[in-house]
Protein backbone atom coordinates (compact mmCIF):
# COMPACT_ATOMS: atom_id res chain seq x y z
CA UNK A 1 0.00 0.00 0.00
CA UNK A 2 1.57 3.54 -1.31
CA UNK A 3 1.22 6.38 1.68
CA UNK A 4 -0.66 9.11 0.74
CA UNK A 5 0.89 12.42 -1.06
CA UNK A 6 2.23 14.56 1.71
CA UNK A 7 1.27 18.20 1.91
CA UNK A 8 3.29 21.15 2.95
CA UNK A 9 0.45 24.20 3.83
CA UNK A 10 2.43 27.26 5.21
CA UNK A 11 0.28 29.76 6.71
CA UNK A 12 -2.97 28.81 9.71
CA UNK A 13 -5.02 31.38 8.49
CA UNK A 14 -8.62 31.04 6.99
CA UNK A 15 -6.97 30.23 3.62
CA UNK A 16 -4.98 27.83 4.58
CA UNK A 17 -6.77 26.10 7.14
CA UNK A 18 -9.22 26.03 4.76
CA UNK A 19 -7.34 24.18 1.91
CA UNK A 20 -5.46 21.70 4.76
CA UNK A 21 -8.81 20.55 5.88
CA UNK A 22 -9.99 20.12 2.54
CA UNK A 23 -6.97 18.23 1.69
CA UNK A 24 -7.05 16.09 4.54
CA UNK A 25 -10.40 15.13 4.09
CA UNK A 26 -9.68 14.28 0.63
CA UNK A 27 -7.56 11.42 2.16
CA UNK A 28 -3.85 13.52 1.68
CA UNK A 29 -1.22 13.59 4.56
CA UNK A 30 -1.14 16.89 5.69
CA UNK A 31 1.11 19.29 7.88
CA UNK A 32 1.09 23.23 8.32
CA UNK A 33 3.37 25.88 9.09
CA UNK A 34 2.63 29.18 10.72
CA UNK A 35 5.14 32.08 11.77
CA UNK A 36 2.96 33.21 14.91
CA UNK A 37 2.05 31.41 18.45
CA UNK A 38 -1.53 29.94 16.84
CA UNK A 39 -3.56 29.84 13.97
CA UNK A 40 -5.77 32.56 12.83
CA UNK A 41 -3.50 35.16 10.96
CA UNK A 42 -5.70 38.38 10.30
CA UNK A 43 -8.77 37.12 12.03
CA UNK A 44 -6.96 37.88 15.23
CA UNK A 45 -7.80 39.03 18.65
CA UNK A 46 -5.32 41.04 21.18
CA UNK A 47 -5.89 39.39 25.20
CA UNK A 48 -4.97 41.31 27.91
CA UNK A 49 -5.76 41.15 32.39
CA UNK A 50 -10.08 41.00 31.68
CA UNK A 51 -10.31 42.50 28.33
CA UNK A 52 -9.95 41.30 24.70
CA UNK A 53 -10.69 42.55 21.10
CA UNK A 54 -10.52 41.79 17.82
CA UNK A 55 -8.40 43.69 16.07
CA UNK A 56 -7.75 42.10 12.60
CA UNK A 57 -11.07 41.25 10.75
CA UNK A 58 -14.50 42.54 12.17
CA UNK A 59 -17.09 40.46 10.73
CA UNK A 60 -17.83 38.04 7.97
CA UNK A 61 -20.56 37.12 5.38
CA UNK A 62 -21.40 33.72 4.60
CA UNK A 63 -22.94 34.17 0.77
CA UNK A 64 -21.61 31.16 -0.45
CA UNK A 65 -23.67 27.84 -0.24
CA UNK A 66 -20.85 25.98 0.84
CA UNK A 67 -19.08 28.52 3.28
CA UNK A 68 -22.34 28.86 4.85
CA UNK A 69 -22.86 25.60 6.04
CA UNK A 70 -19.19 25.60 7.17
CA UNK A 71 -20.48 28.52 8.98
CA UNK A 72 -23.27 26.94 10.14
CA UNK A 73 -20.85 23.84 11.50
CA UNK A 74 -19.15 26.46 13.40
CA UNK A 75 -22.52 27.80 14.81
CA UNK A 76 -22.88 24.35 16.40
CA UNK A 77 -19.66 24.19 17.92
CA UNK A 78 -19.82 27.43 19.28
CA UNK A 79 -17.30 28.80 17.45
CA UNK A 80 -19.40 31.35 15.73
CA UNK A 81 -22.33 33.20 15.47
CA UNK A 82 -24.65 35.94 14.00
CA UNK A 83 -23.95 39.87 15.21
CA UNK A 84 -26.36 42.32 15.16
CA UNK A 85 -25.02 45.64 15.64
CA UNK A 86 -26.77 49.08 16.07
CA UNK A 87 -25.00 50.09 13.08
CA UNK A 88 -24.22 54.11 11.99
CA UNK A 89 -22.27 55.58 9.08
CA UNK A 90 -20.54 59.00 9.49
CA UNK A 91 -20.57 60.97 6.35
CA UNK A 92 -18.60 64.32 5.81
CA UNK A 93 -22.14 65.91 5.88
CA UNK A 94 -23.52 64.15 8.59
CA UNK A 95 -24.54 60.48 9.65
CA UNK A 96 -27.73 58.12 9.81
CA UNK A 97 -28.46 54.79 10.78
CA UNK A 98 -27.97 51.93 8.79
CA UNK A 99 -30.65 49.43 8.07
CA UNK A 100 -28.65 46.80 6.04
CA UNK A 101 -29.93 43.34 5.32
CA UNK A 102 -26.22 41.99 5.29
CA UNK A 103 -25.48 38.78 7.69
CA UNK A 104 -22.62 39.46 9.65
CA UNK A 105 -20.74 36.69 11.78
CA UNK A 106 -18.37 36.79 14.78
CA UNK A 107 -15.93 34.27 16.11
CA UNK A 108 -17.29 33.19 19.34
CA UNK A 109 -15.81 33.92 21.79
CA UNK A 110 -13.34 35.75 20.36
CA UNK A 111 -12.84 36.09 16.64
CA UNK A 112 -9.68 33.64 16.62
CA UNK A 113 -12.08 30.90 17.39
CA UNK A 114 -13.16 29.38 14.03
CA UNK A 115 -9.46 28.81 13.25
CA UNK A 116 -8.58 27.19 16.34
CA UNK A 117 -11.72 24.99 15.76
CA UNK A 118 -10.34 24.08 11.80
CA UNK A 119 -6.96 23.69 13.56
CA UNK A 120 -7.90 20.80 16.53
CA UNK A 121 -8.00 18.28 13.70
CA UNK A 122 -4.78 19.68 12.06
CA UNK A 123 -0.88 19.07 12.53
CA UNK A 124 -0.16 22.30 12.82
CA UNK A 125 3.65 23.76 13.15
CA UNK A 126 3.40 27.06 15.04
CA UNK A 127 6.60 29.47 15.36
CA UNK A 128 7.72 28.67 12.22
CA UNK A 129 8.53 31.05 10.10
CA UNK A 130 8.99 29.44 6.49
CA UNK A 131 12.11 31.14 5.20
CA UNK A 132 13.14 28.63 2.28
CA UNK A 133 11.76 26.17 -0.20
CA UNK A 134 14.37 23.64 -1.61
CA UNK A 135 13.26 21.74 -4.39
CA UNK A 136 15.36 18.32 -4.48
CA UNK A 137 14.54 15.45 -6.81
CA UNK A 138 12.05 13.58 -3.79
CA UNK A 139 9.85 16.79 -3.57
CA UNK A 140 9.56 19.81 -1.33
CA UNK A 141 12.05 20.60 1.70
CA UNK A 142 10.61 23.83 4.42
CA UNK A 143 13.51 26.09 6.10
CA UNK A 144 12.46 27.88 8.97
CA UNK A 145 13.76 31.10 10.26
CA UNK A 146 15.77 30.38 14.18
CA UNK A 147 15.06 26.45 13.01
CA UNK A 148 16.45 25.57 10.18
CA UNK A 149 15.42 22.45 7.94
CA UNK A 150 12.31 19.98 8.56
CA UNK A 151 13.29 16.53 7.77
CA UNK A 152 9.92 15.95 5.90
CA UNK A 153 10.20 15.91 1.66
CA UNK A 154 6.73 16.81 0.49
CA UNK A 155 5.05 15.90 -2.66
CA UNK A 156 3.54 19.67 -2.75
CA UNK A 157 3.96 22.76 -1.09
CA UNK A 158 0.64 25.64 -0.87
CA UNK A 159 1.54 29.15 -0.05
CA UNK A 160 -1.14 30.61 2.24
CA UNK A 161 -0.36 33.82 2.87
CA UNK A 162 -0.54 37.46 1.73
CA UNK A 163 0.74 38.15 -1.78
CA UNK A 164 4.14 40.21 -0.54
CA UNK A 165 5.11 37.15 2.20
CA UNK A 166 4.37 34.68 -0.85
CA UNK A 167 6.71 36.48 -3.53
CA UNK A 168 10.07 36.22 -2.00
CA UNK A 169 9.55 32.67 -0.71
CA UNK A 170 8.81 31.38 -4.46
CA UNK A 171 11.15 33.71 -7.01
CA UNK A 172 13.72 31.06 -7.28
CA UNK A 173 11.94 27.94 -7.37
CA UNK A 174 8.34 28.96 -9.30
CA UNK A 175 8.78 32.34 -11.02
CA UNK A 176 5.28 32.65 -12.43
CA UNK A 177 3.77 32.41 -9.32
CA UNK A 178 6.15 34.32 -8.18
CA UNK A 179 5.31 36.90 -10.67
CA UNK A 180 1.28 37.07 -9.35
CA UNK A 181 2.19 37.50 -6.34
CA UNK A 182 5.01 40.35 -6.75
CA UNK A 183 2.42 42.02 -9.07
CA UNK A 184 -0.53 42.39 -6.48
CA UNK A 185 0.15 44.96 -3.99
CA UNK A 186 -1.31 44.97 -0.12
CA UNK A 187 -2.05 48.08 1.66
CA UNK A 188 -1.77 48.55 5.53
CA UNK A 189 -3.95 49.54 8.34
CA UNK A 190 -3.88 51.01 12.01
CA UNK A 191 -5.67 49.43 14.25
CA UNK A 192 -6.84 51.02 17.97
CA UNK A 193 -7.90 49.12 21.03
CA UNK A 194 -9.09 51.35 23.50
CA UNK A 195 -10.28 50.25 26.69
CA UNK A 196 -12.97 51.97 29.46
CA UNK A 197 -13.95 51.21 33.08
CA UNK A 198 -17.82 51.25 32.39
CA UNK A 199 -20.01 50.83 28.95
CA UNK A 200 -20.16 53.76 26.62
CA UNK A 201 -24.13 54.94 25.42
CA UNK A 202 -22.59 56.26 21.80
CA UNK A 203 -25.88 55.67 20.09
CA UNK A 204 -24.60 53.05 18.30
CA UNK A 205 -22.47 49.43 18.07
CA UNK A 206 -20.29 49.89 15.08
CA UNK A 207 -20.08 52.46 12.22
CA UNK A 208 -18.52 52.73 8.96
CA UNK A 209 -16.84 56.28 8.76
CA UNK A 210 -16.25 57.98 5.70
CA UNK A 211 -14.13 61.23 6.97
CA UNK A 212 -11.11 61.37 8.17
CA UNK A 213 -8.72 59.04 9.11
CA UNK A 214 -11.02 56.71 9.73
CA UNK A 215 -13.31 53.94 8.55
CA UNK A 216 -14.51 51.85 11.29
CA UNK A 217 -15.40 51.73 14.78
CA UNK A 218 -17.08 48.81 17.08
CA UNK A 219 -18.10 48.75 20.80
CA UNK A 220 -15.97 45.04 20.68
CA UNK A 221 -17.47 43.79 24.00
CA UNK A 222 -21.15 43.92 22.80
CA UNK A 223 -20.48 41.16 19.94
CA UNK A 224 -22.18 37.57 20.89
CA UNK A 225 -20.15 35.81 23.25
CA UNK A 226 -17.82 38.82 24.88
CA UNK A 227 -17.68 39.56 28.73
CA UNK A 228 -14.74 41.46 30.41
CA UNK A 229 -13.92 44.91 30.34
CA UNK A 230 -15.51 47.54 27.93
CA UNK A 231 -13.53 47.61 24.40
CA UNK A 232 -14.00 49.82 21.24
CA UNK A 233 -11.81 49.05 18.08
CA UNK A 234 -10.67 51.79 15.57
CA UNK A 235 -9.32 50.87 12.36
CA UNK A 236 -8.08 53.96 10.36
CA UNK A 237 -8.59 53.77 6.43
CA UNK A 238 -5.82 52.24 4.51
CA UNK A 239 -5.25 55.59 2.51
CA UNK A 240 -4.57 57.36 5.98
CA UNK A 241 -2.72 54.12 7.00
CA UNK A 242 -0.28 53.73 4.24
CA UNK A 243 0.39 57.61 4.23
CA UNK A 244 1.10 57.22 8.39
CA UNK A 245 2.84 53.66 8.48
CA UNK A 246 5.34 55.50 10.24
CA UNK A 247 4.10 56.60 12.96
CA UNK A 248 4.31 55.22 16.42
CA UNK A 249 1.96 54.74 18.42
CA UNK A 250 1.93 58.09 20.35
CA UNK A 251 1.49 59.57 17.13
CA UNK A 252 -1.59 57.09 16.19
CA UNK A 253 -3.26 58.11 19.16
CA UNK A 254 -2.68 61.58 18.46
CA UNK A 255 -4.72 61.18 15.56
CA UNK A 256 -7.17 58.39 15.59
CA UNK A 257 -8.49 59.42 19.21
CA UNK A 258 -9.71 62.73 18.06
CA UNK A 259 -11.76 62.10 15.51
CA UNK A 260 -13.38 58.94 17.64
CA UNK A 261 -14.22 62.09 19.79
CA UNK A 262 -15.92 63.52 16.43
CA UNK A 263 -17.91 60.67 16.82
CA UNK A 264 -18.77 60.92 20.36
CA UNK A 265 -16.02 58.85 21.93
CA UNK A 266 -14.49 59.53 25.19
CA UNK A 267 -10.80 59.37 26.09
CA UNK A 268 -10.31 55.48 27.08
CA UNK A 269 -8.79 54.10 30.14
CA UNK A 270 -6.16 52.47 28.29
CA UNK A 271 -5.30 51.95 24.92
CA UNK A 272 -3.15 49.58 22.43
CA UNK A 273 -2.14 50.15 18.92
CA UNK A 274 -1.18 47.52 15.95
CA UNK A 275 -0.27 48.03 12.95
CA UNK A 276 -0.88 45.67 10.05
CA UNK A 277 1.37 46.22 6.98
CA UNK A 278 -0.55 43.80 4.67
CA UNK A 279 -4.17 44.13 6.11
CA UNK A 280 -6.61 44.60 2.06
CA UNK A 281 -5.68 43.97 -1.05
CA UNK A 282 -5.43 47.22 -3.84
CA UNK A 283 -5.57 44.70 -6.60
CA UNK A 284 -9.09 43.06 -7.32
CA UNK A 285 -8.07 39.76 -9.09
CA UNK A 286 -10.85 36.86 -8.81
CA UNK A 287 -8.32 33.46 -10.23
CA UNK A 288 -9.61 31.94 -6.42
CA UNK A 289 -6.61 30.26 -6.56
CA UNK A 290 -3.06 29.22 -8.17
CA UNK A 291 -2.08 25.22 -8.97
CA UNK A 292 1.69 24.52 -10.87
CA UNK A 293 0.82 20.87 -11.08
CA UNK A 294 4.33 20.07 -12.72
CA UNK A 295 5.81 22.07 -9.85
CA UNK A 296 3.80 21.16 -7.09
CA UNK A 297 3.04 24.29 -6.17
CA UNK A 298 -0.27 25.70 -4.98
CA UNK A 299 -1.33 29.80 -3.51
CA UNK A 300 -3.98 30.63 -1.83
CA UNK A 301 -5.79 33.55 0.13
CA UNK A 302 -7.77 36.13 0.69
CA UNK A 303 -5.71 38.21 -2.36
CA UNK A 304 -6.63 35.95 -4.61
CA UNK A 305 -10.21 36.20 -4.36
CA UNK A 306 -11.47 39.14 -2.97
CA UNK A 307 -9.91 39.98 0.47
CA UNK A 308 -12.19 38.71 2.68
CA UNK A 309 -12.82 36.15 5.36
CA UNK A 310 -15.24 33.94 3.12
CA UNK A 311 -12.95 34.69 -0.07
CA UNK A 312 -9.91 32.98 1.71
CA UNK A 313 -12.16 30.00 3.24
CA UNK A 314 -13.27 29.95 -0.19
CA UNK A 315 -9.65 29.79 -1.88
CA UNK A 316 -8.66 27.02 0.38
CA UNK A 317 -11.21 25.16 -0.85
CA UNK A 318 -10.79 25.30 -4.34
CA UNK A 319 -6.75 25.14 -4.06
CA UNK A 320 -7.66 21.78 -2.61
CA UNK A 321 -10.04 20.78 -4.95
CA UNK A 322 -7.27 21.88 -7.80
CA UNK A 323 -4.87 19.67 -6.17
CA UNK A 324 -6.97 16.54 -5.80
CA UNK A 325 -7.71 16.52 -9.34
CA UNK A 326 -4.32 15.75 -10.33
CA UNK A 327 -1.30 14.05 -9.46
CA UNK A 328 -0.16 16.08 -6.45
P1 LIG B 1 -3.93 35.51 6.72
O1 LIG B 1 -5.02 35.54 7.69
O2 LIG B 1 -3.04 36.71 6.62
O3 LIG B 1 -3.05 34.22 7.03
C1 LIG B 1 -1.74 34.09 6.57
C2 LIG B 1 -0.93 33.36 7.63
O4 LIG B 1 0.37 33.10 7.10
C3 LIG B 1 -0.72 34.18 8.89
O5 LIG B 1 -1.17 33.42 10.01
C4 LIG B 1 0.79 34.41 8.94
O6 LIG B 1 1.31 34.37 10.28
C5 LIG B 1 1.31 33.25 8.13
N1 LIG B 1 2.61 33.47 7.48
C6 LIG B 1 2.99 34.50 6.69
N2 LIG B 1 4.25 34.30 6.24
C7 LIG B 1 4.67 33.12 6.76
C8 LIG B 1 5.88 32.38 6.68
N3 LIG B 1 6.94 32.81 5.95
N4 LIG B 1 5.97 31.20 7.34
C9 LIG B 1 4.92 30.75 8.09
N5 LIG B 1 3.75 31.41 8.21
C10 LIG B 1 3.63 32.58 7.55
N6 LIG B 1 -12.38 40.37 6.30
C11 LIG B 1 -13.72 40.29 6.39
O7 LIG B 1 -14.31 39.35 5.82
N7 LIG B 1 -14.42 41.18 7.13
C12 LIG B 1 -13.80 42.19 7.81
O8 LIG B 1 -14.44 42.95 8.53
C13 LIG B 1 -12.41 42.34 7.70
N8 LIG B 1 -11.74 43.35 8.30
C14 LIG B 1 -10.38 43.36 8.31
C15 LIG B 1 -9.70 44.33 9.04
C16 LIG B 1 -8.31 44.29 9.13
C17 LIG B 1 -7.59 45.34 9.92
C18 LIG B 1 -7.60 43.26 8.53
C19 LIG B 1 -6.12 43.14 8.72
C20 LIG B 1 -8.26 42.31 7.76
C21 LIG B 1 -9.65 42.36 7.64
N9 LIG B 1 -10.36 41.44 6.88
C22 LIG B 1 -11.72 41.36 6.94
C23 LIG B 1 -9.66 40.54 5.96
C24 LIG B 1 -9.56 39.13 6.54
O9 LIG B 1 -8.95 39.18 7.80
C25 LIG B 1 -8.73 38.33 5.57
O10 LIG B 1 -9.35 38.36 4.30
C26 LIG B 1 -8.53 36.86 5.94
O11 LIG B 1 -8.42 36.67 7.34
C27 LIG B 1 -7.27 36.41 5.20
O12 LIG B 1 -7.00 35.05 5.44
P2 LIG B 1 -5.72 34.40 4.74
O13 LIG B 1 -5.63 33.02 5.22
O14 LIG B 1 -5.79 34.63 3.27
O15 LIG B 1 -4.46 35.26 5.24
Amino acid sequence: MTSPPHIAVIGAGMAGLSCATALQQAGFRVSIFDKSRGPAGRMSTRRGDGWQCDHGAQYFTARDTGFRAEVARWEQAGAAAQWFPALRRFDADGSSAVADPAERFVGTPRMTAPAALLASTLALRSGAAISELQRASTGWRLHAQDIGAFGDVYDAVVLAVPAPQAGPLLRAVAPRQAALADETSMQGCWAMMLQYAAPLALGFEAAFVNRGPLRWVARDSAKPGRDGTESWLLHASAAWSEAHMALDADGVAAQLLPAFAELGGPAPQHWNVHRWRYASTATSRTEACSWDAGLGVGMCGDWLNGGTVEAAWLSGRALAQRIAQGPA
